[in-house]
């Protein structure tokens, strides 16, 4: 059975109220959406949803769970979507849920959260540290998760207001593994007309926002080579090959890649981050390991980068009479487009949340060498993603995500349930008053 037929099967038996149109309970004006948008966020902050959100948030904090491996979480996610009774499809690409709110019928706009944590040791001590010696959520997506719940319970609440259907997609792995592209693989866009996700940002304060429209974050891209020499005793040189020195070489020169070879205004990093190789003072090694990242926002950039590094560390290897394979983990750690932000969304955008927070509060923001399985899903359909402040200056500094002191300002938690609910119902609404408006002037002309 095709995802969306059996997705409607479910929805049929298990949507009992029926749902009255949008245009009979509101009247199809920005002002009445501004109230709905505020409301919306009231609504989230009543302490008892703030609780359960928050509550929600510190269980997935406990116990984290890396990419493909979320079975926990998952449950949780559908623990909670059971209780509110919203049908959702699971498994898919392993861990993955996505929940159905609304009519059951076109539009169809997804909302996204990841799942997954980092391998890392939590250095906050709090009652809610990670009871999981070497993981911790330290890129706050917990946080994601239980504001995505946040926004089904908002969406519920209001279900009589929503002209079309919401998926909310809760993903595996996006450090790295690429979650987003198996969602999509198993069909989870299908008639899906545009999606929003967002990220919790530590430096940007509270009630504000941060995108813009077109690139925000890079293409990245993972590669590592070994490079062979032959070991020797380190006071005897003539006698071996020194692939610690070739080594040297290969990184100083990746670096003129970017120094030399790639247009200013173009943004590209290569980073590397990994040398690994001898463990004696006195013996030259029979090998180096190196690894690293390269970024950067254009295809074409990113190809080009791809095929200097190869080259150059191969070349500069010989140089130095050593081999070197190069290998850019494909499988493991797939290629990240860079995340584009689509231009009619941006507007969508700018007035949901400008309604929702004052304009002041909805910041232009520079792009950012970071990456996003995000990108994945703006490859096939028009998507948006966006940043959300959480730092209060009088609670202090917050740590940047992927520290091990990272904390979550849980404070910021229905701003995100809200902006996703509201992104998603405003997206119906402006749709409907294009198509009134087409009518219209179809019906003008004749
Ligand atoms: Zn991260
Ligand atoms: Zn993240």
């Amino acid at each position: 059975m095709g995802f969306f037929k059996c997705v409607f099967l479910i929805l049929s038996f298990l949507l009992v109220d029926p749902v009255p149109s949008f245009a009979d309970s509101y009247s199809v004006s920005s002002k009445g959406f501004s109230e709905v948008s505020a409301s919306f966020l009231n609504f989230a902050k009543k302490k008892e949803v703030f609780d359960w959100i928050v509550g929600v948030r510190r269980k997935i904090h406990e116990n984290p769970e890396l990419g493909y491996e979320e079975f926990e979480t998952s449950k949780l996610i559908r623990a909670e979507l059971d209780e509110m009774g919203i049908p959702y499809k699971h498994p898919i690409a392993v861990t993955g849920v996505v929940g159905f709110i609304g009519s059951g019928k076109a539009p169809f706009v997804a909302l996204r959260a990841d799942m997954d944590a980092l391998p890392m040791q939590e250095m906050v001590e709090w009652e809610h540290k990670s009871k999981v010696p070497g993981k911790m959520h330290a890129c706050g997506h917990d946080g994601h998760v239980a504001m995505l719940l946040g926004a089904a319970k908002i969406l519920h609440e209001y279900r009589e207001l929503l002209q079309g259907t919401v998926l909310l997609v809760f993903q595996p792995a996006e450090e790295g593994g690429g979650g987003a592209k198996k969602m999509i693989d198993a069909g989870i866009l299908e008639n899906v007309e545009a999606i929003f996700g967002l990220h919790i940002s530590h430096d940007l304060p509270i009630g504000e926002v941060a995108s813009r429209a077109g690139p925000i974050l890079a293409g990245s891209g993972f590669f590592e080579a070994v490079i062979s020499g032959k070991g020797g005793h380190a006071a005897i040189p003539q006698h071996s090959i020194d692939p610690i020195l070739a080594a040297s070489n290969v990184i100083v020169s990746l670096q003129h890649l970017v120094s030399r070879e790639a247009d200013p205004l173009d943004s590209q990093v290569i980073t590397v981050a990994k040398f690994q190789g001898g463990g004696a003072f006195n013996v030259i090694p029979d090998s180096v390991t190196i690894g690293g990242t390269f970024r950067a926002f254009s295809k074409e950039t990113f190809a080009q980068l791809r095929q200097r590094i190869e080259e150059v560390i191969i070349g500069q290897a010989t140089v130095q009479r050593c081999n070197a394979t190069v290998d850019f983990l494909d499988k493991e750690k797939p290629f990240f487009p860079a995340t584009i932000n689509d231009k009619g969304l941006h507007e969508h955008f700018r007035k949901v949340a400008g309604d929702m927070l004052g304009i002041r509060n909805v910041k232009e923001m520079q792009p950012l060498m970071g990456s996003e399985d995000f990108s994945f899903y703006q490859e096939v359909i028009p998507g948006y993603f966006f940043f959300l402040g959480m730092m209060d200056e009088t609670k202090g500094k917050l740590a940047s995500v992927h520290s091990p002191f990272f904390k979550i300002n849980e404070d910021a938690l229905p701003y995100g349930a809200a902006l996703h609910a509201s992104l998603a119902t405003g997206y119906f609404l402006e749709l409907l008053q294009k198509t009134t408006l087409l009518s219209g002037k179809q019906h003008d002309e004749m």
